[in-house]
């Protein structure tokens, strides 16, 4: 199995093949990057000025059938995503047609007025990428906080996970 990284071309530059090599370091599955910039994205709110995380992950089904993939398949954008519920998120993920998406946004350090780094954001996209891919090769939320399936409610929380699993998701991914 391998996993897709559709790379939206407003996403932060450069930074691609870093977070595709680190989701594969993390998992242990191989991926295959698509830098696109002919994707059609639906379920943008103008006003608000952000995506609805299910109408893009609706997008990635279409972009499913059109080029036969099977694995799981993960789509970074650069534009605020928010849940059904109305609530900004990092990432989601739609385990049962494997789908997911992580915004960058809200992973960035100028967001929250500190000095950018590239590191630190390719690291978050890595661990929020890994996550959401984790769950759609079957993996759920893990009370472990350094684990990369830990469900993290603040940027400090995603910081403080670790680049890896912990042992017992790692072992329930071999066993998946
Ligand atoms: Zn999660
Ligand atoms: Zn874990």
């Amino acid at each position: 199995m391998r996993f897709a990284l559709y790379w939206d071309h407003r996403s932060p530059a450069g930074l691609q093949r870093p977070v595709q090599r680190r989701i594969e370091g993390i998992l242990g599955i191989e991926g295959d990057l698509v830098e696109t910039n002919g994707l059609l994205l639906t379920g943008f709110d103008p006003l608000r000025r952000e995506y609805s995380a299910s109408s893009l992950l609706t997008c990635l089904e279409a972009v499913r059938r059109r080029e036969g993939l099977h694995g799981p398949i993960l789509l970074v954008v650069p534009d605020e995503i928010v849940a059904p519920g109305g609530e900004a998120v990092f990432g989601l993920a739609r385990p049962q047609r494997g789908t997911a998406v992580v915004s960058t946004v809200r992973l960035q350090n100028g967001w929250y007025g500190r000095e950018p780094s590239d590191d630190a954001l390719v690291d978050r996209i890595a661990k929020e990428g890994a996550h959401e891919i984790g769950h759609l090769v079957g993996l759920e939320h893990c009370p472990e906080p350094e684990c990369v399936m830990f469900a993290p409610r603040s940027l400090d929380e995603l910081d403080r996970k670790r680049k890896m699993l912990c042992r017992a998701c790692e072992a329930r991914l071999g066993a998946g």
